[in-house]
């Protein structure tokens, strides 16, 4: 039922939403300003009074500097095992192209059940320096994708997807246990919020498809009361719940598989760009190559430049917004189970809190490229959107590329010559990769497992139209889904050829937009 994009530009603006936040005492100012790191007070409160956010202040600058949550991450870590760059040729059992979630629980499957095998992962920044350092921090469940896995593998395999990724937030969090990983990881499920009558509608329509599979209990409906005694703002309606919903500070997540990892002797080289793989398969680097059994491509919207993999995929930019911590006004709001919370655009903002009582929010305007350049990282009209209303408490934002798939769900699987792939996770990846890590590690060693029988594992599903039309209709379907929802949502007719717009992906086989 989430679609795509959950990054798009906000037809309400936040402050709506959560109007504790709208006081205008200039005392506001200061403490935003306060809490940003570095300091940049004179920018911020600049930033501040004017009507315009001018996203000149180096913390407000998207892409000027690392995530909020990988910089806690490396302050915390300190001094760490440096992973230096690959210097030589190497032959390996495995090796692993990419260092983030995807990456890392491959490894981390493979280390800890077959120790033998020699593991090297390659990564280009620093591992978890990708979307995994820099998402949502959502680790949520596919029951309200119901409907889509049943349309596309029948009810009896939508079923077993769904209990394996409920298994793998769990998994998630006995890993943060058993390592002592502190990554925040808190499971107090997944609220949908409905902001309009057609998402009331679509909230039944997905807690149907949960008790037509036999469970019910996945993707209960709430009342309004419901929904307000969870979180009180005015916008919001009904809702559902699905208890398969977990939040983490991903960053501390990334470092602490990056950590384990370490400790469990998987060699990694950060700084390391893998300019192709060759039959053999073989990871060819600047400073040398390194020949394996088996290659695991785990290099998310990346894999848009990759022959092997371009046409599964769209890239899209998606941007995270965080405010101050102002945890007086979550109690106000009574927002403190720690539940996630989305609404149902088909461009969706989602949002979360911090033990610290920010907000984390998504929703900013991001755009669709064929190449990943600055307008996925730096784009300040993407952050002013998403922040419209509430930018006098924004301390940080950052942005960063999302995979989009034809399905909205990733696929995992093998291509000839011993190369295994897990993308797609069309911005939905964080538990989903802990599940990918699962199979892939089983697509290595061959093992027929449950995991390996999922029907995400090679599953034949439709490829985009090659460049240039793959961004360029991503990018007007985009903003038609935008215009759409907009109408939508403020009891509008939607513009007829937004609207026609809107719906070409459904039209053409894709389970994307309205
Ligand atoms: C702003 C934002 C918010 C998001 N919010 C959420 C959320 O709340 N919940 C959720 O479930 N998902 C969310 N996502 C999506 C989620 O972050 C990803 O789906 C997930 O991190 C995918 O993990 P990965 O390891 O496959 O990809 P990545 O973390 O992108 O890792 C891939 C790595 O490959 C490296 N790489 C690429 N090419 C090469 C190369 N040639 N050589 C060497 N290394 C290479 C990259 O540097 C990168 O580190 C969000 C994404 C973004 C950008």
């Amino acid at each position: 039922m989430r679609s795509v994009g959950d990054d798009a530009v906000c037809a309400v603006s936040v402050i709506a939403l959560f109007p504790a936040w709208n006081v205008s005492e200039p005392d506001n100012y200061k403490s935003a300003a306060a809490a940003c790191q570095g300091g940049h007070l004179e920018d911020i409160l600049t930033n501040a009074a004017d009507s315009d956010l001018k996203l000149t202040g180096h913390a407000l600058t998207p892409g000027a500097q690392r995530s909020w949550w990988l910089r806690e991450a490396l302050a915390r870590e300190g001094d760490v095992s440096p992973c230096p760059p690959l210097a030589a040729d190497a032959n390996v059992d495995v090796v692993i192209v990419g260092g983030g979630f995807t990456g890392m629980w491959t490894a981390y499957q493979l280390a800890r059940h077959h120790p033998q095998l020699g593991i090297t992962i390659l990564e280009q920044d620093i591992c978890g320096g990708g979307p995994s350092g820099r998402n949502g921090g959502f680790a949520s469940g596919w029951w309200d994708e119901a409907e889509s896995l049943v349309k596309l593998f029948g009810a009896e395999a939508a079923v077993r997807t769904c209990q394996a990724l409920g298994a793998s937030i769990d998994g998630i969090g006995a890993f943060c246990s058993e390592h002592k990983v502190d990554a925040w990881y808190r499971k107090a499920g997944y609220m949908f919020a409905a902001t309009g009558p057609r998402h009331e509608q679509g909230c039944v329509e997905m807690a149907h498809a949960a008790a037509e599979l036999g469970h019910p209990e996945e993707l209960r409906l709430l009342t309004r009361e419901e929904v307000q005694a969870r979180c009180a703002s005015p916008i919001f309606r009904t809702g559902g719940f699905m208890p398969d919903g977990a939040q983490v500070q991903p960053a501390f997540l990334a470092r602490g598989l990056r950590r384990v990892l370490i400790e469990l002797g998987v060699k990694i080289h950060e700084g390391t760009t893998v300019r192709r793989l060759d039959p053999g398969p073989a990871a060819v680097t600047d400073a040398g190559t390194v020949r394996a059994k088996h290659g695991v491509l785990a290099i998310n919207a990346w894999a848009t430049a990759w022959p092997q993999l371009a046409r599964r995929v769209a890239a899209w930019s998606s941007y995270i917004v965080l405010t101050e911590p102002a945890p007086e006004k979550l109690e106000e709001i009574h927002w403190t189970g720690g539940e996630l919370i989305t609404d149902l655009r088909h461009s969706v903002r989602y949002f979360r809190t911090t033990p610290d009582g920010r907000i984390a929010f998504g929703g900013g305007g991001g755009r669709a490229s064929a190449h990943l350049g600055d307008t996925f990282t730096h784009d300040s009209r993407a952050v002013s959107e998403s922040a419209e209303g509430f930018r006098r408490f924004i301390v940080d934002a950052w942005g960063g590329p999302i995979d989009v798939s034809t399905t909205h769900l990733p696929t995992f699987g093998s291509l000839p010559g011993s190369v295994h792939y897990a993308v797609g996770y069309t911005g939905n990846g964080v538990a989903p990769s802990h599940l990918a890590g699962i199979v892939l590690a089983d697509l290595v060693t061959g093992a027929d497992t449950d995991a390996a029988r999922l029907p995400l594992v090679n599953a034949r599903t439709r490829s985009f139209p090659p460049e240039p039309l793959r961004s360029l209709g991503a990018a007007a379907v985009r903003r038609a889904i935008i215009a759409f929802d907009t109408a939508e949502e403020k009891g509008e007719r939607p513009n007829p050829i937004a609207s026609l717009v809107a719906h070409l992906p459904r039209r053409m086989g894709y389970l994307l937009g309205p």
